[in-house]
Formats: C-alpha cells, sequence, structure tokens
C-alpha cells in the first residue's frame, strides 16, 4: 500500500470529506459496500505496527466478498485493503468519497477468494514475462421506471434511436446528469449514448493499467446505480433484462504493452505473435470463461445468434458476430475486444480469467484458428459456447489448466454459489428450460 491509511484521513479531511464510502465486489460482482466515518479512521484500521494496511470489515460482508463462509466452518473476519489512492469525491453527495478495496487474511497474507488479489495476482505473472496488459472495458446498462407491483418497466419505449442524444432519447436530461456528475467523478468517463434498444446506454471510459481500470468501471457501476436510484428509477447491468429487447454486455478491450509502453500486438499492419496466442488461449478457453463472465442464470439469456453477443468460441477482424473482435486501428490502439461478458459480471474477476486464458496462450504459444469471416453464428467450424449456467460450470470444472491459474478455492467458491443459484431458480420457475426472461431473475 503506497499510502497510509494515516495520510489518508489528513488527506480526506483536508478535502472536506468526512464519510468514506468503500465499495468492493461480492463475487458476481455486485456492488457492497460500507460507510466508515473519517473522524475514526485511525481507531478503525488494523491495528498496531499493521496500521497502514487495513480496516476491520464485518464478519457477514466477509462471506459475502469472498464467499469463503460457504465452505469454512465459520464466518471468519478478514481485512478490507482500501486502495488509498482510488479515492473519489462523489460530486452529488458533498462530504462523501469513493474509495475501493481488496480483502487480506486476518494475517495479512492474501486471501485467495478476493478477486482484486487475483487480478493483482495475474498482472504480476504478465511482468514477469515483461509484458503489462492495457484493459479498456465498455459497460451497457438500462434505466428502468418501477411498476405500481414493484416490477420494472423501460422508461423510454420508442425503438430505434441508437446512437442518439437529446431529448428523444433522454427526455429528462437523467443521462445528461448522469455523465456530467462521471466527469467530475474524475474516473476517466469520455463519452455516453443511448444504445439499440429503448432506455438502454452504454458510457466509456478511458483504458488503462487493468487494476486501475477494474477500479475505475467498479466506481461507475456504483455511481451509475446511485444517480439514478437517486431520481427515483433503477439501473440495471443484468444481461437479459427483458425478453424482447437487446442485451446488455460488459465488452473488454485487452492488449499488452512492454515496460516502455509499446503496443507490442502488432507486427506493422498485421497482428503479432503474441495478439495471435492471446486470441488462442481466450478461443481455447471461452467455454469455461463464460461462467466467470456471464455468472448468473439471467445472464445465458442473451447469448445467441442473432444478438451481437457471441454464440460460439472464435474471433474475427472487425466482426460484431464474433466471441473476439479485432478492432480495424494498428500502432498503438491495436487490441482484442472480447464482447462475451455482461455488466453483472464481477469486473475484477472477468478482467483475470481473460488476461488468464490470454496469459495460458502466451506461455503454451497457442496456434489460434482462422478467423471468422462475416456472419458467424454459422459457422460450424467453431465451438457453440455453453448455453447455460449449469453447462457453463461444467466447462469451468474441466479447463484444468485456466482453474490452476485462477486458483481452486475461488473456483469452488465460485461453483458452490453458483449452483445454489440455479437451484434456487429451478425451484422459483415453472419451466427453468425457458429463454424467456422471469420475473424471478
Ligand atoms: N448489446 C450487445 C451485447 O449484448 C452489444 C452491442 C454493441 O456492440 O454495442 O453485447
Ligand atoms: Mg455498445
Ligand atoms: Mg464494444
Amino acid at each position: 500500500m503506497s499510502r497510509s491509511l494515516v495520510n489518508l484521513q489528513s488527506e480526506l479531511a483536508e478535502a472536506g470529506i468526512d464519510v468514506l464510502r468503500v465499495i468492493y465486489a461480492d463475487v458476481i460482482g455486485t456492488v457492497r459496500s460500507k460507510d466508515l466515518l473519517v473522524s475514526q479512521l485511525d481507531k478503525i484500521s488494523h491495528g498496531g505496527p499493521a496500521f497502514s494496511q487495513g480496516v476491520w470489515i464485518t464478519t457477514t460482508q466477509g462471506g459475502v466478498l469472498d464467499g469463503g463462509s460457504i465452505l469454512s466452518d465459520g464466518l471468519s473476519d478478514f481485512i478490507s485493503q482500501i486502495v488509498p489512492e482510488s479515492w473519489r469525491a462523489l460530486p452529488w453527495e458533498p462530504g462523501v468519497a469513493y474509495v475501493v478495496a481488496g480483502a487480506a487474511n486476518p494475517d495479512m497474507t492474501p486471501n485467495e477468494f478476493a478477486p482484486r488479489t487475483l487480478l493483482e495476482r495475474v498482472v504480476g505473472e504478465y511482468a514477469a514475462l515483461g509484458l503489462q496488459p492495457v484493459i479498456g472495458p465498455e459497460l451497457e446498462f438500462y434505466i428502468a421506471d418501477r411498476n405500481s407491483d414493484g416490477s420494472y418497466r423501460r422508461a423510454l419505449t420508442q425503438p430505434g434511436r441508437v446512437y442518439s442524444s437529446g431529448a428523444t432519447v433522454d427526455p429528462k436530461g437523467t443521462f445528461l446528469h448522469l455523465l456530467r456528475m462521471l466527469d467530475q467523478l474524475r474516473i476517466g468517463v469520455f463519452a455516453g449514448n443511448h444504445e439499440f434498444s429503448p432506455s438502454q446506454y452504454e458510457v466509456n471510459i478511458w483504458h488503462g493499467e487493468s487494476l486501475d481500470a477494474c477500479d475505475r468501471i467498479f466506481m461507475l457501476k456504483a455511481a451509475v446505480k446511485d444517480l439514478i436510484a437517486r431520481v427515483g428509477q433503477a439501473a440495471t447491468f443484468s444481461g437479459k433484462p427483458w425478453s424482447d429487447e437487446g442485451g446488455s454486455g460488459f465488452h473488454l478491450h485487452v492488449s499488452v504493452v512492454d515496460v516502455d509502453g509499446e503496443n507490442l500486438m502488432h507486427s506493422g499492419h498485421e497482428l503479432s505473435e503474441i495478439a495471435l496466442h492471446m486470441i488462442a488461449g481466450i478461443v481455447e478457453h471461452g467455454p469455461a470463461l463464460t461462467a466467470l463472465c456471464n455468472p448468473t442464470v439471467n445472464a445465458f439469456k442473451r447469448l445467441g445468434p442473432d444478438t451481437l453477443a457471441p454464440y460460439r468460441a472464435n474471433w474475427g477482424h472487425d466482426n460484431r458476430s464474433a466471441m473476439v473482435r479485432i478492432p480495424p486501428e494498428r500502432g498503438g490502439g491495436t487490441r482484442l475486444e472480447m464482447r462475451l461478458g455482461d455488466g453483472a459480471a464481477n469486473p475484477y474477476l472477468m478482467t483475470a480469467a481473460i488476461l488468464a486464458a490470454g496469459l495460458d496462450g502466451i506461455r503454451r504459444m497457442l496456434v489460434a484458428p482462422p478467423p471468422a469471416v462475416g456472419y458467424s453464428y454459422e459457422d460450424e467450424s467453431q465451438v457453440v459456447l455453453p448455453m447455460t449456467l449449469g453447462d457453463a460450470l461444467d466447462a469451468l470444472r474441466a479447463d484444468t489448466a485456466l482453474i490452476e491459474i485462477l486458483g481452486g478455492p475461488l473456483v469452488d467458491v465460485f461453483e458452490v454459489m453458483k449452483r445454489d443459484e440455479l437451484e434456487r431458480y429451478a425451484e422459483a420457475v415453472d419451466d427453468p428450460s425457458t429463454r424467456d426472461v422471469t420475473e424471478w431473475e
């Protein structure tokens, strides 16, 4: 930790911040948080010489964060490790600041269930090869109104407004207000637009080093939820909130740079060997990645042919029907776009898993299959991705090479939580095999 919590306490007080809102992702990426009073920060910090290393967070939240309580005998404590440089004042709530956190065990050893810790480890494995991954996340979401019976409806109904701005797609100026607030939050948001379906939006945020970019995307999710709730509406990042409209993706642009920041994904106008190995790794591990990038029953109703979401484990040049799209830019902008995930995914876990698959491709020098050309949903030379959460969990369990990089205990916890979700879904829904989105979801 580069700055101690004592320094953070005085820094926050000087900036007029009296409440520090610690936000962290549970395993499926839901924003969990706890408000800490800045005046008490030195007292609630992990004591003694380890004072600078973290703050205690209650056991219940420990269970939520790491899922460890499901497998262990009791609800054990953990240390929430605030990332001091991540704090951002909330322009819409004077005196309050977000800060993101990872987790450590009470003896300050790394917590093997914590997704942020996993991402740190995977980034470290790239660093050992002289490489640094750079990621650029894209998040789509819907804004919904609440019906009197508690269900939700899309706030807008008129179709055909993709890439529109102004009153036709934002009659009350809610989205414009959201963009301005996100700008003032200083997380690198630079643009926003209305998407293909009514009430569906996308916000664009600058790419960056993986941990920093995940911290910023996580703050973005928290901010969108909070700001939209403030005006009496709801924002959802679920993959497929409505049967009759398009899903929402969480695309991840990925490149690697060398120690001097030089993009290594291209060789002149062609893709480099490293880029092709990464693509090969991501395609090979595509079925196993599906569970981690799409961690809900609902997510699987987004995936499929004719959706702009993936159906097969494939890749292609500027091809939005493929799982991995290679955008046309070259030079410093050469990258791959992994289109598999949706916004319900934990950004740290999803990013770590995609980078782990790419790393496996680099280490084993895997050879990429031929790129998909044109409409690739029917290209039978490439395998179909798992189309249910159960099948995706089976594919993850079968992928021992990926589990080796991610760590067995984390995958065990993930699987226990997700099988439980499947059981609850099967009990609650008349026809669990339905592709229609159910009220339960
Ligand atoms: N909404 C699509 C998805 O589910 C992506 C559309 C786009 O490419 O912007 O992934
Ligand atoms: Mg989009
Ligand atoms: Mg995209």
